[in-house]
């Protein structure tokens, strides 16, 4: 296996994308008058699935430059988070448990939060490359602010699909356009803490490659 590192290209690359995705959300936001405070819930405690090696390594980024201590107690609050995700799954119910990086109430990752984490809340709209346009309505408050405004839906929101393109182009690029032979991604932030930073098998080619090399 071998771990998946970012160059700093990759990295800024990415940062831009969670940038321009930021800045389209505080847009709408703005037209819509909505923002986060006072809200009674807090969307850290929702089941959201990460698709990239990118993002999972970016996490762990994050997570190295803590003491390892702190690593280690997010790590042992990651466990706990999947124990009870488990039982809520194999009771047929979506689990709704707070993430193991929120503490009080904030992200402790802040700077590394996912894109989901970053998008969730106003309406959005992504079209896949099969054409069919996915529509996302937003967090319950944002729906109601959309209601009471008398807004058509959708008329105002994030329109994600150039960004993620860039996502995809930016993922396949990282796994050297062999995206198709590795695992699908499609875990939670604490899996992903308890796996470790990402590693992907060494493909046949590249082991072939070694050997030459060594014969050499
Ligand atoms: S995204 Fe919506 S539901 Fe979640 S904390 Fe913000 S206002 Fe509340
Ligand atoms: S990574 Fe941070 S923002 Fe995202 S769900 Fe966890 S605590 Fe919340």
């Amino acid at each position: 296996m071998k771990e998946i590192i970012l160059s700093e290209q990759t990295v800024g690359e990415l940062e831009d994308i969670y940038r321009k995705l930021q800045q389209e959300y505080e847009r709408v936001a703005g037209v819509l008058s909505f923002s986060c405070n006072g809200c009674p819930d807090n969307c850290c405690d929702s089941y959201f699935l990460h698709h990239t090696y990118a993002e999972w390594a970016y996490l762990w980024q994050g997570i190295r430059k803590l003491e390892p201590e702190r690593q280690q107690a997010l790590i042992v609050r990651a466990n706990s988070y999947l124990e009870q995700c488990e039982k809520e799954l194999a009771a047929g119910r979506r689990p709704q448990v707070m993430c193991p990086l929120n503490e009080n109430g904030l992200c402790t990752l802040y700077e590394h939060r996912l894109l989901v984490c970053r998008t969730h809340g106003v309406p959005a709209t992504m079209t896949r490359p099969d054409g069919q346009t996915l529509h996302f309505p937003g967090c319950f408050r944002c729906q109601e602010i959309v209601d009471t405004q008398g807004e058509q839906e959708f008329s105002t929101h994030v329109e994600r699909t150039a960004l993620l393109r860039r996502l995809a182009l930016l993922e396949n690029e990282l796994l050297d356009n062999k995206r198709h032979l590795l695992p699908k991604v499609k875990i939670t932030i604490a899996e992903m803490l308890v796996k470790g930073p990402p590693a992907i098998p060494r493909l046949h080619c590249e082991k072939k490659k070694d050997c030459t090399m060594e014969k050499k």
